[in-house]
């Protein structure tokens, strides 16, 4: 049996040989001192392009759902530009089923939303669900893993997973952009099992674009009858 001294050199031993395959360089400069859970280093953290919307009254991600859906407050964290570093962290948390990407969005998130707690209320965080097969390729549900990246970094309102994504539907992304919202079928319904009446909710997902997803989303926690809803998404980008 190991001591507890074993253990920890065989921490140190396991840290150190997974640091040779998988080293933690900055995503954006290259320096390689950044801990276990981080993507890029605090510097570069710092020059990240945040939207700054929490802090205006009414915000470009507001207007999208104006005459959509009723959404409460709306806003991104971050600006997603095409070759930029948010790009980037977005890339690593879709297709290369980093974590990490997913632990530092989070972490912006819960920065700003602690920063403004005594504005408004929440009590469920809710994630925008994906298929099986998407959860399957990924390893992860990634709305979900910001939720639980928040959480962990202090905004402590817990995950209620409300939302289920329905069956039979078709990928979005080959049709046209104006014929999207238009699109009636729906793809997500309630999970019957939580009850939202009168609750508060911060709907969570990673890019927003058309607003399209969201505007589903919200649609179908209405019926649910909440007592507000609001959305807060990592990156924010015109298409
Ligand atoms: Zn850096």
């Amino acid at each position: 049996m190991l001591s507890l001294g074993h253990s920890h050199k065989l921490t140190e031993y396991t840290q150190a040989f997974f640091h040779l395959f998988y080293p933690h360089i900055c995503l954006q400069c290259g320096i390689d001192t950044l801990s276990q859970k981080q993507i890029i280093c605090p510097v570069c953290e710092s020059q990240l392009p945040f939207t700054n919307f929490s802090l205006m009254n009414i915000n470009p991600v507001d207007k999208i759902f104006w005459g959509r859906v009723p959404v409460d407050k709306a806003f991104s964290i971050l600006y997603f530009t095409k070759e930029s570093i948010v790009q980037k962290i977005i890339f690593e948390l879709k297709y290369k089923q980093n974590k990490r990407a997913g632990y530092l969005l989070g972490k912006l998130m819960a920065n700003e939303l602690n920063q403004l707690q005594e504005k408004f209320h929440v009590d469920y965080l809710i994630p925008i669900p994906i298929s099986k097969r998407k959860i399957r390729s990924r390893g992860y549900n990634q709305s979900k893993l910001l939720c639980e990246s928040m959480f962990q970094n202090g905004y402590k309102v817990p995950v209620a997973e409300s939302l289920l994504k329905t069956k039979g539907t078709t990928t979005q992304t080959n049709k046209d952009r104006l014929h999207r919202g238009e699109n009636s079928t729906p793809i997500f319904k309630l999970n019957p099992k939580i009850n939202l009446v009168n609750k508060h909710l911060l709907v969570v997902d990673d890019v927003l674009t058309t607003g399209a997803t969201l505007e589903m989303a919200c649609k179908c926690l209405w019926q649910a009858k909440p007592a507000s809803i609001q959305i807060v998404t990592a990156a924010y980008t015109l298409a």
